[in-house]
């Protein structure tokens, strides 16, 4: 079914407006169950609009204060988008997966072990912890890794046997079309890509599903073959912020890995997965310019590593928490010129096997590919 969308910006203006200001629900239980915390689009819904599923805040500080409101769904699950008083938009709100009603033989539900992000993405954190979390001096600011195993709606570490069960049951009952994994970096060698091997090899076992694995640039280049190897179709590495500033405030750990080593692993890493196979997240809203992330983007496009800029979220509970999000007019300075950069270089979001930038949920900025 296709939405309508009644706004002078379009669907890609809509979505960036959305993302950057949040959503209030009028019934906070439609949908797929939020989740407070931990990797990827935390406090997020995920929200049919138009053509796309996108991921848009909802239980963040600022999203309370959206000029947004979506009205309870009518018998047919439509729902109104209005901003301030006038319908801007029609949504849709998908289901709960069928596989978040399972458990594992020990009693772990399936939804402890990977959860269900846009519409058809299956992502698992694969530790949920961090050496650098739970220090103010070395975590990530923006970073909540750790409140969803403290709520306990996830579980430390995901074996590889409970990954597997769980991506074959989503493949089967939920139509699954790629899985994202990650990680907490566990050490300051691999940087998770062991754990990355075993359970990819692991799933790869069962079920025939593009995975995009994600982690630091380990110690080694070799890792990037073994990775491949095991069964990882695309790499994501992400730099999250891009001027050495931003970085030391924003990441005081990891912007440890200098700029430098990023972009020699990209350069490795495309030539084992293949151009358009790497990408990176790059956080639009935490200081960095919008000229800084258009050059560094050109530089990572000409290298052909895609530069996944999504706009930055503030998680409550985090350091971050009172930080703004983008306001909409800086994301309109840099998503456009960069969706026509990608076009231009041909290096598109749906040619990606698997991950975040192929999914793109997290950002308008697939809509400015087209
Ligand atoms: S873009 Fe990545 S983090 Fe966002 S919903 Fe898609 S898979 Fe999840």
């Amino acid at each position: 079914m296709t939405l309508s969308v009644q706004t002078k910006a379009g669907p890609a203006g809509l979505i960036a407006d959305l993302q950057s200001l949040g959503l209030r629900l009028e019934d906070n239980e439609v949908g797929i169950i939020g989740r407070r915390g931990g990797a990827g689009p935390s406090d997020h819904k995920a929200v049919n609009l138009g053509s796309r599923t996108v991921m848009i805040p909802i239980a963040t500080a600022s999203a309370c204060e959206s000029p947004f409101v979506a009205s309870r769904p009518d018998a047919n699950g439509i729902s109104e988008i209005r901003r301030d008083g006038i319908v801007v938009s029609h949504i849709e709100f998908p289901k709960q997966p069928r596989f978040y009603d399972l458990k594992t033989a020990d009693g772990t539900p399936y939804s402890y072990i990977a959860t269900l992000h846009s519409s058809d993405v299956l992502a698992t954190t694969l530790l949920q912890s961090c050496i650098r979390y739970g220090n103010r001096k070395t975590s990530c600011q923006f970073c909540a890794i750790g409140q969803s195993l403290a709520a306990g709606k996830t579980i430390l570490s995901k074996t590889p046997e409970q990954l597997a069960e769980v991506a074959k049951a989503a493949v089967e009952l939920d139509k699954v079309k790629h899985m994202v994994m990650t990680t907490g970096t566990p050490n300051l060698t691999d940087r998770g890509a062991a754990l990355l091997c075993e359970s990819a090899e692991s799933v790869k076992a069962v079920v025939d599903l593009p995975i995009q694995g994600q982690c630091e640039p380990p110690d080694e280049d070799i890792w990037f073959e073994r990775m491949k190897a095991a069964g990882i179709d695309s790499l994501g590495m992400h730099l999250e912020a891009v001027l050495p500033e931003v970085r030391a405030r924003i990441m005081p750990g990891k912007s440890s890995v200098p700029l430098e080593r990023y972009m020699d692993a990209f350069d490795s890493a495309i030539a084992v997965f293949g151009r358009g196979q790497v990408s990176t997240y790059i956080l639009a809203g935490l200081g960095d310019t919008p000229e800084a992330i258009l050059a560094m983007s050109e530089q990572l496009i000409g290298k052909g590593v895609y530069p996944f800029v999504v706009p930055f979220v503030p998680i409550t509970g985090t350091p971050l928490e009172n930080h703004p999000a983008p306001a909409p007019a800086f994301l309109g300075q840099i998503l456009p010129k960069l969706g026509a950069m990608l076009k231009q270089a041909n290096l598109l979001s749906h040619e990606m096997k698997a991950g975040c930038a192929k999914c793109g949920a997290c950002s308008a900025l697939a809509s400015y590919e087209v």
